[in-house]
């Protein structure tokens, strides 16, 4: 089973990397974000727990977020593996995955981050919101509160797993194949120990 990890701040391009990747390893893509829209477009309580975050680009408490992750992967026990997108973004949050995974007898393969600079993330993001219908994306203090906290809460993330060998960087500035077989290559190697 290969369990992945697509790291990078807002508007790094997990998302469309994501969808490739779905399709050439045959993962489940769980896109944290993702899930808190369709929630929120339902009209749910999660959906508009989440909602009050989300409009101010602060991060959804752990427990709301731990729990709707746990309930994902644990619906969906039967695939070949899982593509994390979004989450983890605090260190309660990856703790709490390695040890949902644990229980499924199974481990993190490895960290994948997407490297950006700020000004191209605040380009593409904004560029993004013509299209996405995400009022995130429209604002650019909401932008630049979501890439803050990035720097100050969700960074950290990819420490915890160099610390156990499995964060690996990837320059994530070219077109969309570029970055795509850049990806490929840093997967396959770690796939192969
Ligand atoms: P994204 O689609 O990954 O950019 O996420 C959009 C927003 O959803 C974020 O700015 C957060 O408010 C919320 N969110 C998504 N994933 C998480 C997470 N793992 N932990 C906390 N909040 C999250």
């Amino acid at each position: 089973m290969i369990t992945l990890i697509l790291f990078g701040p807002p508007g790094s391009g997990k998302g469309t990397q994501a969808a490739l990747l779905v399709e050439k390893y045959g993962l489940l893509h769980i896109s944290t974000g993702d899930l808190f829209r369709y929630e929120m477009g339902n009209q749910t309580p999660l959906g508009l727990e989440a909602k009050r975050y989300m409009e101010q680009g602060q991060l959804v408490p752990d427990s709301v977020t731990i729990g709707m992750l746990r309930n994902k992967v644990e619906a969906n026990r039967q695939v070949s593996g899982y593509i994390f997108d979004g989450f983890p973004r605090t260190l309660p949050q990856s703790q709490a995955l390695d040890e949902l995974l644990r229980e499924l007898d199974t481990e993190v393969s490895g960290l994948v981050m997407l490297e950006v600079p700020d000004e191209e993330i605040t380009r593409r993001i904004l560029l993004r919101g013509q299209s996405s219908g995400r009022p995130d994306d429209l604002d650019e203090a909401v932008i630049r509160k979501r890439i803050d906290v990035y720097n100050a809460e969700t960074a950290q993330v990819f420490d915890y797993y160099h610390q156990k060998g499995k964060s690996h960087k990837v320059h994530g500035v070219g077109s969309v194949e570029e970055i795509f077989q850049r990806l490929c290559t840093t997967i396959d190697s770690f796939q192969n120990g």
